[in-house]
């Protein structure tokens, strides 16, 4: 289960927070002002933080702008009902949400969930985009972009390395020369498919006939 951190000073709304979030299964950190404040969010404990923007020693604005330096944590704002520059210069500073003052518990809780797994879902896309994919010798690092046959490096052009990680990201899919077309530049384009061809090619003489192989009347795949 995440952990939040709630940076506030009054401490009635911290302590119902806490007792909120804790009955709701979280893990929670507390701080009442801005200085500690920030020192525990770049503790790196914690999965979301909840920011009260009047607070004593550094405000939660001048909290956010440090700590964006260095963290990209999920941050919702606590502002005052009146307060539109706040809210506006909190958003423009990175803050993913914000909620005025005085408001429903339930409609933190829902906040909190939707960026938990907007933030969730990212983590995801970042893990399964990263990291090495092999096959018939040929590795991609998709990170550093490195691409090597039998250990040793190839240098590919930046349209045969997108179409080579395309075919590996498929493996033991047939591709068609449009959708790789589309995949690897993004155009809806028939007609102009033999280029994939062409880089199939440039991809098959850097490295091997073997690791493409042709789809017959279809287009191309790696098992
Ligand atoms: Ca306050």
């Amino acid at each position: 289960m995440s952990d939040i951190l709630i940076i506030e000073d009054e401490e009635k709304i911290s302590r119902f927070v806490e007792l909120e979030l804790s009955h709701e299964g979280y893990g929670t950190g507390k701080a009442s002002d801005g200085r500690s404040g920030l020192e525990e969010a770049l503790s790196g404990k914690y999965d979301l933080i909840i920011l009260d923007i009047m607070l004593p020693e550094l405000s939660g604005i001048e909290v956010l702008r440090r700590l964006r330096r260095e963290s990209n944590v999920p941050v919702i704002l606590l502002t005052a009902r009146d307060s539109v520059t706040d809210k506006v210069t909190g958003l423009d500073m990175g803050a993913n949400d914000y909620i005025t003052k005085p408001f429903a518990i339930e409609e933190l809780l829902a906040r909190i969930r939707v960026i938990l797994r907007t933030q969730e879902a990212a983590d995801e896309d970042k893990k399964s985009s990263s990291g090495v994919l092999e096959a018939g010798g040929i590795a991609l690092n998709t990170e550093s972009h490195l691409v090597t046959y039998q250990g040793e490096p190839v240098e590919l052009t930046n349209r045969e390395f997108i179409l080579l990680r395309i075919l590996l990201e498929n493996r033991g899919t047939v591709m068609s020369r449009e959708k790789l077309l589309s995949e690897a530049w993004g155009y809806d384009y028939y007609g102009e498919t033999n280029i994939i061809d062409v880089y199939v090619r440039y991809i098959r003489q850097k490295t091997s006939d073997d690791v493409i192989r042709t789809i017959r009347g279809v287009g191309y795949m790696i098992d």
